[in-house]
């Protein structure tokens, strides 16, 4: 391909800059390939198409008048829990299929400010609860490498839309590992970002001490491009950090020799798939190629994360979607003969199953008589595992290891098995227990399926976290690589 990669956001960025094409082309493209290739992918709930040429027509004009910034007239679509003012924000819900919020959520107001343009809203678990996008209302997303495997969950509509091309960048948000899982199985970089740093404000709750918003797209660079003009304060979020934005761009390219990486020696040891194993253990020798010095660690508690995240953040999910009852908000049940039967009413037509599971199980966990045992002593080993992480970044500065256990599963293997598709989470949940940031970075394949290096860093630390993913990138073509769906046509420069 001759000209800017029409699938990054720097290679769009520079083209609108160059002229080489118009925000219009570049929304038109887009919409395209959608239409082409989503009815068989399913990443979009909601395509935005008239807003879209709207958005990019007046970004061509501000760029016309010299106002454009880098992100004027760059595509990106919208993880569909983010709330869109005039447009459906689902969650992928029942209960939410029609609903419209009144307003933007700030991370949404924030790049539509930078001149971005919206695409549409992508496909996700109910609710952002899975780790496969089949618990959607509007069904599964398809992975764009194979179509008869998942694309992870539960921001696979967004993993799939940036992998087949449908968008060049997605935001996605991560509780537990849901962006950087279907990063991993798709074979993109996917930031999860310090708890706070990107506003909660309009971003739809699962599990509020969790919950952090985040990016999905090729590489750190395009990552980089974007995060500066979504990450900050927001007095509108009372768990907002008060800490400045970096120049993420800027801190790219610095050299990472003397970069200390721990590795957590008995992870490749049990139960990880042998092509997972040797990827990240050939990742981590690059990085030592490019001067990093690695040691290994010791997070005593890492065993406990799945456990301790499934008491809490279903937890936290039962007080959250209280808020549902058929009459504030969503779907409301006909016929019922008292307000009693018309919220069980609604929401049990509203719900799907994964949600009420959780609702079940948050519910019990919080009540009387089984609060210490079992809420009380998940918050007492939350704290231990962050303890653990703190003491490690006294030693190391990231801590490098695979992003999931293994490669894509077929859509239905892991329905029936809640239990195994939890431990799909197993090395991600840490992170967001210690609200710490992290990124998963295409580090090769197995069995011809992508496959993810996590690397996690201190508080705040995401900097230096896409400095280390674009050194890596600039060593290694993985990134690179493009699934089998047919890619299209760059937009015709003009001459
Ligand atoms: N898969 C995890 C869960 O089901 C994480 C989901 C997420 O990060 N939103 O809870």
């Amino acid at each position: 391909m001759s000209g800017p990669d029409p699938y990054t956001v720097a290679g769009i960025s520079a083209g609108l800059a160059r002229s080489e094409f118009s925000a219009e082309e570049i929304a038109r493209h887009f919409l395209a390939r959608i239409e082409a290739l989503d009815a068989t992918i399913n990443a979009y709930v909601t395509v935005t198409a008239e807003l879209a040429i709207a958005q990019a027509r007046r970004a061509d004009d501000a760029r016309r008048r010299g106002e454009a910034g880098p992100l004027t007239g760059v595509p990106v679509a919208h993880k569909d829990i983010f709330s869109t003012s005039g447009v459906r924000t689902t969650c992928g819900s029942r209960m939410l299929a029609d609903h419209v919020a009144a307003y933007d959520a700030t991370a949404v107001e924030r790049l539509r400010e930078s001149g971005m343009v919206t695409l549409g809203k992508t496909n996700l678990d109910e609710f952002a609860m899975g780790s496969s996008t089949e618990s959607s209302h509007f069904g599964p997303t398809h992975n764009p490498w194979d179509l008869e495997r998942v694309a992870g969950g539960s921001s696979g509509g967004s993993a799939a839309a940036v992998a087949a091309g449908l968008a060049p960048v997605a935001t996605a948000t991560d509780t537990g590992g849901s962006i950087r899982q279907p990063a991993a199985l798709t074979g993109l970089t996917g930031l999860k970002p310090t708890y706070g740093r990107v506003s909660r404000h309009g971003l739809v709750a699962f599990a509020s001490s969790f919950d952090q918003g985040g990016l999905l797209a090729r590489t750190a660079e395009d990552i980089a491009l974007v995060f500066g003009a979504m990450a900050g304060f927001d007095e509108r979020d009372s768990t907002s950090l008060d800490a400045p934005v970096d120049d993420y761009p800027a801190a790219l390219e610095a050299p990472i020799a003397g970069l200390r990486i721990g590795v957590q020696e008995d992870q490749l040891a049990h139960g990880v798939d042998p092509g997972v194993a040797d990827a990240t253990a050939a990742a981590i020798r690059e990085l030592e190629g490019l001067g990093a010095r690695v040691r290994p660690i010791r997070l005593e508690h890492a065993d406990v994360g799945i456990p301790t995240y499934y008491m809490l953040a279903p937890a936290e999910c039962s007080s959250n979607l209280s808020r549902f009852d058929g009459v504030r908000y969503g779907h409301r049940a006909q016929g019922a003969a008292s307000i009693e039967e018309l919220y069980v009413q609604s929401r049990t037509e509203g719900f799907g199953l994964e949600v009420k599971r959780r609702i079940l199980a948050g519910t019990y966990a919080l009540s009387k008589g089984y609060y210490d045992a079992y809420y009380g002593k998940a918050q007492r080993l939350r704290r231990l595992i962050a303890d653990d992480y703190r003491r490690a970044f006294e030693e190391v500065d990231v801590i490098a290891g695979p992003t999931t256990p293994a490669p894509a599963f077929r859509l239905g293997d892991r329905l029936d098995d809640p239990i195994a598709m939890y431990l799909a989470d197993v090395f991600t949940v840490g992170v967001n227990l210690a609200g710490l940031c992290a990124v998963s970075v295409p580090s090769g394949f197995s069995d011809g399926l992508p496959v993810g290096l996590h690397l996690t860093g201190n508080h705040l630390d995401e900097a230096r976290l896409l400095n280390v993913a674009h050194r890596f990138q600039q060593a290694t073509e993985w990134h690179l690589a493009r699934p089998p769906v047919e890619h299209g046509r760059a937009p015709e420069s003009p001459e």
